[in-house]
């Protein structure tokens, strides 16, 4: 096994900002080498002069060293800040958007090759993009796949035969499409999706990044794929709270553990 570099170069994009102590910050960075927190030392203070680079949605190049709990800021340069969000509230939301789905769904420390050359890459369309939203759905599918949420469109989550060009039902529980047959006989509320919306997920699904730019499907169309990759998230993200609030009673139960450590 090597070990890990006291002090390591890497690149990545701020996803959230906090005040930590009197003067400090802690930061939510994807970088190349996966998520982190890290804490940034004085940032607050207002002769800081690194204060102005910690933005979130900047793009920055830093140096961080081994602390005691989390990574420690050393240095830090802006790569690229996007001005354009500060100056566009619809862009700026969607930005955030992504920014925020990045945070939830990857834990910290864990790392998905490629994640952030596509976040990157995201935040670049939704910069430019005559429909900025459209890229944003790109990247939610694939940030879904990687993360182990890749939805089944192609075959029946209930009986597995292969999805017919017709119009089908989508299970957010079971993570993909259900067959009108198998939807006849369900029992709980199924969402409705119709064969263009379906066509347009896949096509999401199995195309590289320039699928970002070409082709864009009319707003319609966008408005129901909006709505089915946030309602998946939502219910991801339910399942989530829920089995963790689980795990906590269940906590509840374990023995008290003797002097409480120090916490952050
Ligand atoms: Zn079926």
């Amino acid at each position: 096994m090597t070990r890990p570099p006291r002090r390591w170069r890497t690149e990545g994009i701020i996803l959230r900002r906090r005040d930590f102590g009197e003067r400090d910050l802690l930061l939510v960075l994807y970088t190349r080498q996966g998520k982190y927190t890290v804490r940034a030392p004085g940032a607050r203070h207002p002769r800081s002069r690194r204060g102005p680079h910690l933005q979130p949605l900047h793009q920055v190049a830093v140096l961080l060293a081994h602390g005691r709990e989390r990574p420690v800021l050393v240095e830090v340069e802006t790569l690229r800040s996007w001005m354009v969000f500060r100056e566009d509230v619809t862009r700026f939301t969607w930005a955030m958007y992504v920014s925020e789905l990045t945070d939830r769904f990857v834990w910290e420390g864990e790392h998905y090759p490629g994640l952030y050359d596509l976040l990157r890459r995201t935040l670049d369309a939704i910069a430019r993009h005559p429909q900025p939203d459209w890229p944003v759905h790109y990247y939610e599918t694939h940030l879904l796949s990687r993360v182990g949420y890749h939805m089944e469109l192609h075959h029946c989550v209930r009986c597995n035969r292969p999805i017919q060009a017709e119009d089908q039902f989508l299970s957010f529980q079971e993570g993909g499409v259900v067959c009108p047959s198998c939807a006849s006989h369900a029992t709980e509320h199924l969402l409705a999706v119709d064969v263009r919306t379906l066509k347009y997920l896949r096509h999401l699904q199995r195309s590289g990044p320039e699928a970002m730019w070409h082709p864009i499907p009319k707003q319609g169309v966008r408005a129901r794929v909006a709505r089915i990759l946030q309602g998946y998230e939502q219910a991801i993200l339910e399942q989530r709270l829920r089995s963790s609030r689980v795990l906590k009673q269940l906590g509840e139960f374990q023995p008290k553990s003797s002097p409480k450590s120090k916490t952050e």
